[in-house]
Parts: structure tokens; sequence; C-alpha cells
């Protein structure tokens, strides 16, 4: 099946990278690209876009019709700290979103799908070392508790309709090309941003909070291939921990320090400090690594070297 591909969310910081990686691969116009407004112009001007809202079951049908799409990508949803500020319009969308993609492929329309989890669906009662990916899921936040329904939600749509669903639990992402989207790990962007423009960041975590990280090009490759990999080699229908690098604000300092001797942080933890101190700080990803071949490329000390000189260049154009 060649993949005629629907990007829901396409703006955003993971889905516009997605977005160009996909194109590179099955071709600029097999990858259609939707947003619920226009807020991303290399996106929007990048090729094929549709203004979608995800929330509208009506609207992503005609969508899918419209342009044969065989496979969609659900990248439109709301963050955990955004989401703590609107719980129920955060239930709304990542939950109605997740189901109209779900019936769609129930109903046979669609063929395939790719929905993202994250490490929010564990909780304060979570291992935090190496958490498992079988373990105690208590999630404290409204965001985690959405994630941790759709997983549920994904396995059984697999197991009762044999809907081709497939999940990666995200850590927090690391970019340089689109700011983050309101989540807990966004101060391990925004820190490398302050560091170029200002030399000082004030975190809003305290300095010895440990949480999984990931460079955006390992979670890009990470999606690309369980999506690409065998159905029979995907084992797990909810989602599937998922791992790279975890690291400290502390640690982050150190490695910025290296290249910018410099630089100053202070620490101003706010609500955000609770959300984190309820999440794991490393992950037992060993199923995905297995399963479908997970590895991944990016230590620490590469995502500083790419973000300093990515960030560095784009300032100058
Ligand atoms: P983001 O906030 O950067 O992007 C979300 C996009 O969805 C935005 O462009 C927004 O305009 C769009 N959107 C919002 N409401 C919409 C609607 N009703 N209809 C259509 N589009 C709508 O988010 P992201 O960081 O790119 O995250 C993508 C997915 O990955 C989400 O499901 C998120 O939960 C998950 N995830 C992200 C991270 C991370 O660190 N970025 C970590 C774990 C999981």
């Amino acid at each position: 099946m060649t993949p005629k591909i629907l990007i829901v969310g396409a703006c955003g910081q993971i889905g516009s990278e997605l977005t160009f990686r996909l194109r590179q691969i099955y071709g600029d116009t097999n990858v259609i690209a939707s947003d619920i407004s226009y807020n991303n112009s290399e996106i929007v001007n990048s090729g094929i876009f549709e203004i979608l809202d995800a929330k509208d079951a009506t609207a992503m049908k005609i969508c899918v019709e419209k342009y044969k799409i065989n496979t969609v990508y659900l990248m439109a949803a709301m963050l955990s700290a955004t989401g703590e500020k609107f719980p129920l319009k955060a239930w709304d969308l990542n939950t109605e979103s997740l189901f109209h993609v779900l019936d769609l492929a129930k109903a046979g329309v669609i063929k395939k799908i790719f929905w993202p989890s994250s490490i929010a669906v564990f909780g304060q009662t979570t291992p935090k070392q190496n958490t498992p990916q079988y373990t105690i899921m208590e999630p404290s936040t409204v965001y985690g508790i959405t994630k941790q329904v759709g997983e549920r939600w994904c396995e059984y749509y697999y197991n009762k309709y044999g809907v081709d669903v497939r999940s990666i639990r995200y850590p927090g992402i690391i970019s340089w090309k689109t700011l983050p989207g309101g989540g807990t790990t966004d101060y391990a962007v925004d820190i490398y941003h302050k560091a170029l423009e200002e030399g000082h960041y004030d975190c809003f975590l305290s300095e010895n909070t440990a949480l999984p990280m990931m460079y955006m090009d390992d979670a890009i490759e990470a999606t690309v291939s369980i999506m690409a990999a065998p159905s029979e080699s995907i084992k797990i229908r909810s989602s599937y921990n998922l791992s790279a690098v975890s690291f400290t604000p502390n640690d982050v300092v150190k490695s910025i320090k290296k290249h910018l001797p410099e630089f100053k942080i202070t620490y101003n933890p706010d609500f955000r400090q609770a959300i984190a101190d309820s999440w794991p700080q490393s992950i037992d990803d060993s199923h995905a690594r297995e399963d479908w071949g997970w590895n991944h490329k990016f230590s620490l000390d590469d995502i500083t070297t790419e973000m300093l000189t990515n960030l560095k260049a784009k300032q100058k154009i």
C-alpha cells in the first residue's frame, strides 16, 4: 500500500518536521498537511495544506475522502502545561480527535493510524527510574489522563475491530525549527534560545529535575520506523515506551558551558515543577528496541551542538 497521508496538527513542533520528512520519503503529493489555523507559514506554503479542525468528524471525513487518504498521523493535542489551564478543552480535543480517527479506520475509510502518547501517562506511584513498559499508571494531569485513556482505546480498537493503530510514548522533544507548544519539558528548548540571545536563562524547573528527553531527529525516525514496520512486529497496541537521553537542567547548563562558558542560569520553579515531579526520570524502552528495531542517535552533547549551531545560523538569516 502506497501511503496517502493526512497529518492533523501539522503546524506544531513535531507535526511540522514530520510533514517534511514524510514528504521526503513518500513524495509531496502523497502527504497532506492540515491544522486548525495558518500558524506555520513554512508548512502552509510548502505543499498541499488544508484547514481542518480535529474535533470536527465530518470535516475530517470529507478531507480524507477528498485526497483518498489511507494513513492518518494525529498530532493535534493540547499539551501538559496548557492542559492544566484549560482541563476540559484539553479533554475534548485530545479524546474527541482520537475517536474520529479510530472510527474512520473502524469503518474501513482509512487503513493505518499514528497517534502519539507521552510519558505523562505515568504518575507519582510509577517507579521513576528505568520505568517499565508495564507498570503502575496513575497520571495526575488532565493531559496524562487523556493520553492514558487514548492508549486504552487504541488497544481496544485493535483487539476488537482490527484497527492498525501504532503509538509511541514520546519523552520531551527538543528541536530548533519550531517552538514547543506548552509542555513541561519546554525548558530544554527555551534554554538554548536564551543562551544565545541573552546569555542567561531563568528556569521554571529546579536544577536537579531529571526527565527523559529526545532530539527531534530521533523522534521523527522513531515515528517513521514504527509506521513502516510490518504489522506483526508491532506487538504493543496501546503505546511503546521510547527513550533516548535523560538529564536535568543542571546537566544542560554544563553541556552549554562547553560552548558558551559565560552562560548563567537562575531557578524559579513554577506550577510545572509538580508536573515534572510526577513523571519518570528515565524509561525502559527495550520492547521498542526488540520489536521494531528502535535505536536513538543523539546524546545530550550532540543535542547541544545541534541546537546551538542551528539556532545561531537561523539568527543570521
Ligand atoms: P504542538 O502544540 O506544538 O502542536 C499541536 C498542533 O495542533 C498545533 O499546530 C495546533 O495549531 C494544532 N491544533 C490544536 N488544536 C487543533 C484542532 N482542534 N484541530 C487541528 N489542529 C489543532 O504539539 P507537538 O509538540 O507537536 O505534539 C504533537 C503530539 O505529540 C501531541 O499529541 C503531543 O501530545 C505529543 N507529544 C509531544 C511531546 C513534545 O515534547 N513535544 C512529548 C510527548 C508527546
